[in-house]
């Protein structure tokens, strides 16, 4: 499988370099040339099969050639045997129609853990085999970090800084982060928001003579790897509920776009889906878009789904490759534009085509607090903000289809209980494995919201090859 960058100028390179490269070198993402193409009759094969070995069903369409399957296997298997369910990603009934995908089983509570523990092996193995080693630059609003800490920590080839926006993360997503004590894990907590760290990693990874000295890489949705082992998810639910026969919808709490593109890359690979709904909070700059085909940015308000505030959905980049037909010099025209002016926006037509696969809801704080109540009233289940939304947005979208609707569940309600505890008069209680994270040691950088600094943290902290 070869992949090309959505703006059209960098190197087409394999799945490995693009696993160790992040963001492509002329500031784009990497896609596969073509989309892999199931038949029905391929699709049904993959019925009833351990959830493991469905990630590497789909996941050997993408690295063909240069991971060998028995290798694949061995490490996705090793991946999920420490997810604290038989079923990995259990389906639950809500309603005549609705079903709740739990995307919350892993060590860090959160569905970003789906992704990065197979992510984080698969670059420990691929930089073993070659003796290399990266540096991993992240931003978090905050489950992505917790969870790449977690994929990378210990692993001699890899060092991983993560940088959060100072206060803006809970209390357990940056405990999550912050008591991790391997010396490979650096915590920068920045005196800004989600999108300034995010833009921070992005004119990190501009600066091609800093990104060569650090080998810098990435592990947030713009690595392609984590869309890859998140389209399983999709086929798994779809296959239990009757796929290729029946097709389904699926309801997606969305900030970074990356999640629901994994549902779209399904769709490509030939599963069938209705429809990828898209749940947003007030920071809803994607449900106006799909509402007005015009992408404006706002500022960032703070919500109770705080995983999803968030401006520019980087993702998104690789959906506006698909609808302006892969041409990668119409997306870098479009892309530098919004930069400039903070808006850009697409012919009613193209706006058309995306309309035929997903639509978008907003729900506020308040909406989504009741979505909380309403689930635990309804159906016992508790669930925590970011879940609500999908689950508001499925029920939203459920008028119009007749399909059933799965909402994904991406993150566990202990990560979250000053918000359910409001919703439901109960705090949720964190699960075994995670229970002491309050009593653990704190270690983590403040640094202010400048570029300059951020790289000069980094540069004296950075590991050569070979070296002690
Ligand atoms: C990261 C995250 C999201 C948003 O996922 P994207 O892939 O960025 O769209 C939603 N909910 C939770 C709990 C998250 O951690």
């Amino acid at each position: 499988m070869r992949y090309i960058s959505t703006r059209g100028e960098a190197p087409v390179l394999g799945f490995e370099q693009v696993l160790l490269a992040g963001l492509a070198r002329d500031g784009g993402l990497y896609v596969p040339e073509a989309w892999p193409r199931l038949s029905a009759e391929e699709i049904r094969g993959l019925r009833g099969l351990p959830y493991a070995e469905l990630v590497t069903r789909i996941a050997a369409a993408f690295v063909e050639g240069e991971i060998e399957e028995s290798v694949l296997r061995a490490l996705v298997a090793e991946a999920y045997e420490g997810f604290e369910h038989a079923a990995v990603a259990p389906l639950k009934q809500l309603g005549p129609a609705l079903w709740l995908m739990e995307l919350f089983h892993g060590p860090t509570l959160a569905f970003k853990d789906y992704p990065l523990q197979v992510v984080g092996r698969l670059f420990d193995r691929v930089l073993t085999a070659r003796g290399g080693h990266v540096t991993i630059v992240g931003a978090t609003s905050g489950d992505t970090g917790s969870a790449a800490i977690e994929g990378c920590r210990g692993r001699a080839s890899i060092d991983v800084f993560i940088l959060h926006p100072e206060g803006r993360v809970s209390e357990v997503q940056r405990r999550q982060m912050t008591t991790v004590q391997e010396p490979n894990v650096h915590n920068l907590a920045i005196a800004g928001s989600f999108d300034d760290c995010q833009d921070m990693v992005k004119a990190l990874f501009k600066d091609q003579a800093f990104r060569d000295e650090a080998s810098l890489s990435a592990v947030n949705s713009i690595n392609w790897a984590r869309i890859m082992v998140q389209v399983a998810y999709y086929f798994h639910a779809a296959l239990a509920l009757g796929a290729p026969e029946r097709p389904v919808a699926f309801s997606v709490p969305t900030g970074n776009f990356g999640n629901v593109f994994a549902g779209y890359v399904a769709m490509q690979m030939g599963l069938p889906i209705a429809k990828l709904i898209v749940g947003s909070n007030r920071n809803d700059i994607l449900t106006r878009f799909f509402e007005s085909g015009a992408m404006t940015i706002e500022t960032v308000e703070p919500s109770l789904s705080p995983s999803m505030d968030i401006q520019v959905s980087s993702n998104f980049e690789r959906l506006l490759f698909e609808l302006l037909g892969r041409d990668g010099a119409a997306v870098s025209r479009t892309l530098e534009g919004f930069r400039d002016s903070g808006r850009f926006s697409l012919e009613p037509a193209l706006l058309q085509e995306a309309l035929k696969v997903f639509q978008a809801h907003r729900c506020s704080d308040e909406e989504s607090l009741a979505e909380v109540a309403r689930a635990h009233r309804e159906t016992g289940e508790v669930i925590e903000p970011h879940s609500a939304i999908g689950l508001a947005a499925a029920r939203a979208a459920q008028e119009s289809l007749e399909v059933p609707v799965v909402a994904l569940a991406t993150a566990h309600p202990a990560k979250f209980p000053d918000a359910v505890e409001r919703a439901i008069g109960r705090r949720p209680a964190l699960p075994a494995r995670a229970a002491d994270l309050y009593e653990r040691e704190e270690r983590v950088t403040r640094l202010p919201n400048e570029l300059a600094a951020v790289r000069a943290h980094i540069r004296e902290r950075l590991r050569v090859p070979g070296a002690a």
